[in-house]
């Protein structure tokens, strides 16, 4: 298996490297827009289609028409064609159209070779030689692994960022043969089966009366005016600043697990379709939307989705396995005796079987339920229903009696 991973870092960029940055990202999203406008007239009127190849050859044509197209490296701009290409293709295959680009919105380019990096200059700063650019200097917080494939430079909240796409990367040699099965709650993010639980962050509940706060102001201010072009970007930096700390977060929790244990079997919550369903459709609206959207803004807040998809391909990466199961009975089953009811259910907290009178914490006795029916079902090879190519969804099998 190819593993790839990318490694970003902040860049340290004097004023001549910004505005190169700057210069190129605009370059590529006027390439980018210009071509896409050409390849959309031209399929309306005449139904032809231009491929990537005729793209690059009209590239040089606009380079001796635009003087200013020919000072970032060409290869970023020929790698916008690529991307338009791409783009396509998976609008054929059933993605949406493609989008034309706007300033300020996602700038960012992409160096497919050329790249090496260089000495570094202290422990926590690192160099890279950069086609066009030179010697870069980015804040260096981790190692970079493995062979580097090609960088992205982009642009975050006034902040230049550069990303080493690589592959080959070494896999660790020790593959730990610990199995866990974890249950997914609101208070406590990830009850596991050996008792470790860990607790929830919530970065957007903590922030929400700052931003609340802040859209009051903005709403009070003259749309394009100096003050109101300020808010929106103390907005926005709040925004980003809310999905760093979930980034991080998520990331913390789910290399520790994949790194500690070999099997992470999980409930298969839908909380794309749980998200959705608060507002009901047109002919159909929810029932109790306002409780129902806070429960879903803190699904949406813990990024359940995320966290399932980083620990699916993280435990790929060490041959580990993640396993989802259907969500059925988990809470309700007693892990001792099997005996299923919704009175064994005292409060939110606490689990008692009627039958056997077993007594523990709720999340916990579902979390070991949810590995039983993960090890029961790889037991059984009652194997199917493979919802995406990386992760196996598999049948739970009926309660044992
Ligand atoms: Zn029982």
């Amino acid at each position: 298996m190819i593993i790839k991973k990318s490694f970003k870092y902040r860049l340290r960029l004097t004023r001549e490297q910004e505005s190169l940055c700057s210069q190129t990202a605009g370059s590529c999203r006027y390439v980018w827009n210009r071509a896409l406008a050409l390849k959309k007239e031209l399929w309306e009127k005449k139904k032809e289609n231009l491929s990537c190849f005729d793209l690059n050859n009209l590239l040089a044509e606009w380079k001796e028409e635009l003087d200013w197209l020919s000072s970032p490296p060409s290869q970023s701009l020929q790698q916008v064609n690529k991307d338009l290409d791409q783009a396509f293709k998976n609008f054929f295959s059933g993605r949406g159209y493609p989008k034309f680009k706007k300033k300020g919105v996602n700038d960012s380019f992409r160096l497919p070779q050329g790249v090496t990096l260089t000495k570094q200059l202290s422990k926590k700063v690192g160099q890279v030689n950069l086609p066009k650019l030179g010697i870069v200097r980015f804040t260096k917080t981790r190692e970079i692994e493995g062979r580097i494939r090609h960088v992205t430079i982009s642009k975050s909240c006034k902040n230049w960022f550069i990303s080493f796409n690589c592959e080959d990367i070494p896999q660790p040699k020790e593959i730990p043969q610990s199995h866990i099965g974890i249950d997914r709650g609101i208070k406590i993010f990830a009850q596991c089966s050996n008792r470790e639980a860990i607790p929830t962050v919530s970065p957007l509940k903590k922030n929400l009366k700052r931003l609340a706060r802040l859209q009051r102001q903005l709403s009070k201010k003259k749309k394009f005016s100096s003050n109101w072009r300020k808010t929106k970007q103390k907005i926005q930096k709040l925004h980003n600043h809310i999905a760093n700390l979930r980034n991080d977060f998520l990331h913390k929790v789910s290399t520790q697990l994949a790194k500690s244990h070999s099997l992470i079997v999980m409930e298969d919550l839908k909380t794309k379709d749980m998200a959705k369903s608060a507002k009901g459709t047109k002919e159909k609206p929810g029932t109790n939307v306002k409780a129902k959207s806070g429960l879903n803004r803190s699904i949406l807040d813990q990024g359940w989705y995320t966290f399932q998809n980083h620990l699916s391909y993280k435990l790929n990466w060490r041959d580990g396995r993640l396993v989802l199961i259907l969500p059925k009975n988990t809470s309700l089953e007693c892990r001792i005796c099997h005996h299923i009811s919704k009175e064994n259910r005292i409060n939110q907290e606490v689990f008692q079987c009627q039958n056997c009178g077993h007594t523990e914490n709720a999340d916990l006795n579902a979390s070991i339920n949810i590995l039983a029916a993960g090890h029961a079902v790889i037991a059984c090879g009652v194997e199917a229903l493979a919802s995406t190519a990386k992760q196996e969804l598999l049948i739970r099998k009926p309660a044992m009696v």
